[in-house]
């Protein structure tokens, strides 16, 4: 292939050969019944092959809307097909030219013949390059539709597929023995990359276009199946290989803080502490995610953990991503470490030098058995004497290279992620698979509800109402306010007014705080132990109150210009209040007009409280993509599968790759020797590398 259609190629995201193989078409069309223009009916899709004859460019009357319209004859009469606001048509065709034209025809109003054509696919039977061109391609069955680009059309595309599915040789390789095939992998690979682009006559057309054919489904399987192969070695390789520290876990270290809570752990972190003892027991390095939605009780979990470590003599380590954070961490922790006999610190960016010195001496020499801290913790320059266990709270909020510099600081220490931003399943699965999950599915009980209300700006004195109804009987009131722009001057602007207006206005009465991002640490913990403390009735503050916040008596939140936040992060926001026994109130005032997405986000949050259901919701409205988009990077890429379509092709991809890396852990076996090429191939790296590197 010459550069110039690699360049095109590549603007479509296609690179190399499998790339190309694996382009799935967007769409497939019929074009099995190929009829002629007199036996054209009226309102259905149909395919015509025909001759230009004129074709001209002009602008409707009335609307001054672009209007290409185009005369095709072909040995049974004529037909008008015509485009509107689609003006470079004129260009695409001139009189003389084969044309096939598919689509809905309908009884011509005024036009000279019977019938007409509107916006209709339409393609050249000559291709300019000549030679590679075989009409048999483009009709007289289904014929796959891709995304084009301006100068590579759909059939272009096609014509380059088409010889290498003949010589697709390595790629299309089948790595899957006979003996394990059946089910959604029913067909070959080679097959089903035939399939995929060029389906046989009589295939089924709705399923193509729903990407279920067999041939998507075996493809699928493939891709998810080789993306699971990669997770188990590279879990294979973190834990399997590594030697980690094989803690001694007994009842009684856990029960001196046990015996000291004031209420009894909940099922769900019963069973996620006995998942985290089992893993910090055996010899390789804990590797855990877990998940539970805001406020069920992860921070006592990361406590328990840590004793386990400080118990065997080593050090732990909580880092949290704002200092507001690290502090409560301090606050609510503090003590059960303090009565287990050992030391604690906190360690932020904004500490003097001379306490941070000392800090970082106490972290060297070992004198600090637990430390909490922010990123101020992975800088150069702090060393841990012994560090064997690293939680990360709210680790979406870390990318992958600051928690690895955190590990680093120990030898292989065991790890534990945690994340209140709950992720589907099917995505976890994709992203973490190498690492072992844990989810908190229940709330500690005594948690009442929280409504949530949403009103239109319009009506934001009866938002008000109801947090005044909230702060009468001696309750505490979230004002929120968003993000105006990617500008922490602008945000606090909006803030400092906000609390002005309030003021001034609908809240005179009432004793009023204020907290941003822009405070000084002391100014921080002043505003907040006042509200605490119940000084303030009611705090205005931009998204700092985001995390960690725990003032039970705070029952009411009203969210500003709610339209303008993410799904995730409302839905974080909201668990600031609901943590007392009382019901709570979240009032939503948005700003119309609310665009399709906003109005789903606000109607799913009205409609549930369940962070996994409402990461579902966020799922689907955004796809996977710009799910993590903004979050998370290392979205593997996935050129046919579709983790929502296919989660039920990623769960049985997933459990026979780990089977397989565990019955074959180096691929040595001549099961895998198609597998191990396969797998060569595809990363472009050495297969050592890959079971080692
Ligand atoms: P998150 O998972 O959001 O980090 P926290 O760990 O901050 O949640 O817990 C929220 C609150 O719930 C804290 O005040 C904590 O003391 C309390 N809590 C945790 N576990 C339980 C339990 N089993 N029963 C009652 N309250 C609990
Ligand atoms: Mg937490």
């Amino acid at each position: 292939m010459g550069p110039k259609r690699a360049a095109l190629l590549e603007r479509l995201d296609v690179r190399t050969v499998y790339d190309l193989l694996h382009f799935a078409p967007f769409r497939y069309e019929d074009r099995t019944a190929l009829g002629d223009i007199r036996s054209l009916v009226p309102d259905r899709l149909q395919t015509i092959i025909a001759t230009v004859k004129s074709i001209s460019l002009t602008r409707t009357p009335r609307r001054g809307v672009s209007l290409v319209q185009m005369v095709v004859a072909d040995a049974s009469g004529m037909l008008t097909v015509q485009w509107f606001n689609q003006p470079y048509r004129k260009e695409a065709f001139k009189r003389g030219d084969r044309v096939m034209v598919s689509g809905k025809t309908a009884a011509s109003s005024y036009g000279p013949y019977p019938f007409e054509i509107t916006n209709p696919f339409c393609e050249t039977l000559e291709e300019e390059s000549g030679g590679e061109d075989d009409a048999s391609l483009h009709a007289g069955r289904i014929v796959p539709i891709y995304h084009e680009t301006s100068g590579l059309t759909s059939r272009v595309i096609r014509a380059i597929i088409r010889p290498l599915l003949g010589a697709c040789g390595d790629l299309g390789h089948e790595w899957l023995p006979a003996t394990r095939r059946g089910g959604h992998r029913s067909i070959a690979r080679a097959e089903a990359l035939r399939g995929l682009h060029f389906p046989d006559t009589g295939a089924d057309l709705s399923k193509l276009n729903a990407g279920l054919s067999p041939a998507h489904r075996r493809l699928a399987f493939d891709e998810l199946f080789m993306l699971q192969i990669g997770m188990a070695l590279r879990k294979q390789k973190d834990t399997v290989l590594v030697p980690g520290h094989a803690f001694v876990v007994t009842d009684v270290a856990l029960a001196s803080i046990l015996d000291r809570l004031p209420f009894a752990l909940t099922g769900a972190q019963v069973r996620v502490l006995a998942e985290i003892r089992r893993d910090m027991a055996a010899p390789m390095p804990m590797r855990r995610l877990l998940q539970g939605d805001v406020g069920c009780g992860k921070t006592l979990i990361a406590l328990l953990a840590s004793a386990i470590a400080m118990q065997n003599g080593y050090q732990a380590a909580l880092m949290a991503p704002t200092e507001i954070l690290a502090e409560q961490h301090a606050l609510s922790i503090g003590p059960y470490i303090t009565g287990l006999g050992k030391s604690f610190l906190v360690l932020t960016g904004e500490m003097k030098k001379k306490e941070r010195e000392a800090a970082v001496a106490a972290i060297a020499s070992g004198a600090a058995d637990f430390v909490v801290g922010t990123h101020a913790l992975i800088q150069e320059g702090v060393t841990f004497a012994n560090l064997g266990l690293v939680v990360v709270d709210e680790q979406h909020k870390f990318g992958v290279l600051q928690r690895t510099r955190l590990v680093q600081k120990g030898v292989s220490p065991d790890l534990l992620m945690m994340t209140a931003t709950p992720i589907p399943r099917t995505l976890a699965l994709t992203l973490y698979g190498d690492l072992s999950l844990s989810v908190i599915d229940e709330m500690p009980p005594g948690r009442s509800p929280i409504q949530t209300l949403l009103f239109p700006g319009s009506r934001r004195e009866e938002a008000y109402r109801q947090l005044e109804a909230e702060l009468k009987q001696g309750r505490q009131g979230y004002v929120v306010c968003p993000m105006v722009e990617e500008s922490e001057k602008v945000d606090l602007a909006a803030a400092v007014d906000l609390a002005a207006l309030l003021k001034q206005t609908a809240f005179s009465h009432r004793r009023i705080g204020l907290l941003h991002g822009r405070l000084s640490r002391a100014e921080k913990e002043g505003v907040m132990q006042r509200f605490k403390a119940g000084e303030i009735d009611l705090l205005v503050a931009t998204t700092v109150v985001e995390v960690g916040i725990d003032v039970a008596n705070a029952t009411a939140m009203l969210v500003e210009h709610a339209e303008r936040f993410g799904l995730a992060q409302l839905h974080q926001l909201r668990g600031r209040v609901g943590r007392g026994a009382t019901p709570s109130r979240c009032l939503l005032v948005y700003h119309p007009p609310l665009s399709d997405e906003a109005k789903r986000r606000l109607r799913a949050l009205a409609d549930s409280g369940d962070g996994f259901k409402l990461a579902e919701i966020d799922l689907q409205i955004r796809g996977p993509g710009e799910f993590f988009g903004t979050r998370q990077a290392g979205v593997p890429r996935l050129h046919v599968a579709d983790i929502l379509r296919d989660a039920d092709l990623l769960e049985i991809a997933r459990t026979e790759a780990f089977d397989w890396v565990a019955a074959d852990p180096d691929l040595s076996q001549p099961e895998s020797l198609p597998l191990r090429t396969f797998l060569q191939r595809r990363s472009g790296e050495s297969i050592e590398a890959l079971l080692t590197g």
